[in-house]
């Protein structure tokens, strides 16, 4: 074991770190389903619905963080995709579900378990602040909404930022906003891309929240499978 650092801030990530945004994106995706009645259009389940989206959403989060497509690429494409993956092509339907997806999601105020149990537990010894790949109006709604907004001293997007994870740049940003030092600062995320490489290129610790423990080769500084584990490290 090496010397024990004396961190004062933490840096956490958002979205499936903290905010269970798949939990809040199942939710709605039911709630569409059911209100456009879409099982009569040939998809086979609410929950297969869900697992489609997580697929194509996540491939196009990959290419939004690798500077590939735009935010308006992103919220374009997405329910096309979706869509076509069951032959329905209905312009006029793409349009509200992607609309109301919008809407509804960020309202959604599910949380990871033990978010609220370690953000009360840390806040008593550290800044905590939060750095994410998101839009300003979409990750404050979701901050607002989910009761997690008190909790932190400072909140990076990559769209107040200009730039995205793993960019050192937003790493450098982040710590400037909450006036910290790197050397005393440790990134908490679920991204092996974005918020370990990123925060590991930048010089900064690092704490991989792995949850369903997918096995890597990457060489991080700390890894969890829960967020409870944070009181044996923190
Ligand atoms: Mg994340």
């Amino acid at each position: 074991m090496g010397y024990i650092k004396s961190y004062q801030h933490i840096f956490f990530d958002l979205d499936h770190t903290l905010w269970d945004y798949e939990r809040n994106s199942t939710e709605v995706l039911e709630e569409l389903v059911k209100k456009h009645r879409l099982t009569d259009r040939g998809i086979p389940s609410a929950l297969e619905f869900s697992q489609t989206f997580e697929k194509v959403n996540q491939v196009l989060w990959s290419d939004f963080n690798k500077n590939k497509i735009s935010r308006s690429a992103i919220r374009d494409q997405r329910f096309l995709k979706i869509l076509a993956n069951y032959q329905i092509e209905d312009n006029v339907l793409c349009n509200k579900l992607s609309d109301e997806y919008l809407m509804q999601c960020p309202t959604k105020p599910h949380v990871l378990p033990y978010t609220f149990e370690m953000l009360d537990y840390l806040k008593e010894k550290y800044h905590l602040h939060i750095i994410t790949n998101g839009f300003d109006d979409v990750q404050y709604l979701k901050l607002d909404k989910s009761r997690l907004k008190p909790y932190f001293k400072t909140v990076v997007t990559s769209d107040s930022a200009g730039y995205k994870k793993p960019m050192a740049s937003i790493f450098k940003f982040a710590i400037d906003k909450a006036e910290a030092r790197k050397e005393e600062s440790i990134m908490i995320g679920d991204n092996l891309q974005t918020d370990m490489l990123g925060a590991r290129n930048f010089g900064m610790d690092h704490i991989y929240y792995n949850p369903s423990k997918l096995r890597h080769q990457a060489s991080v500084t700390h890894e969890i499978s829960c967020l409870s584990d944070l009181q044996h490290i923190l």
